[in-house]
């Protein structure tokens, strides 16, 4: 059994909502919808991400860039406040980290 100590940092509380994000598609005019589970499981309606063996497509890392992903933890901003978020000013969260 490894020995591992579970720390609780803030982090931004966008980490545990559920987003739906439009990403432009390559083609003008068009875009898909990523959706990201609070559980952070994402998924794209384009036709790459339904026929990939990976359930992965060019357009969720896109999407997950668009969410603040900050935590005290990983950084780099430092939160001066608590309660919220350096990075996008909303409400915070914590999470647990083994350590
Ligand atoms: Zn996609
Ligand atoms: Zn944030």
């Amino acid at each position: 059994m490894p020995d591992l100590t579970i720390e609780y940092y803030a982090c931004c509380a966008e980490r545990f909502r559920a987003h739906t994000i439009k990403v432009p598609s390559s083609r003008p005019g068009a875009a898909y919808t990523v959706t990201i589970s609070p559980s952070r499981e994402a998924s794209c309606d384009c036709p790459a991400f339904k026929y990939s063996r990976h359930g992965t497509c060019k357009h969720l890392p896109l999407a997950e860039a668009k969410v603040c992903s900050w935590t005290a933890f990983v950084g780099p901003e430092v939160q001066e406040e608590e309660g919220k978020c350096p990075r996008c000013g909303g409400p915070t969260a914590s999470e647990g980290w083994a350590v």
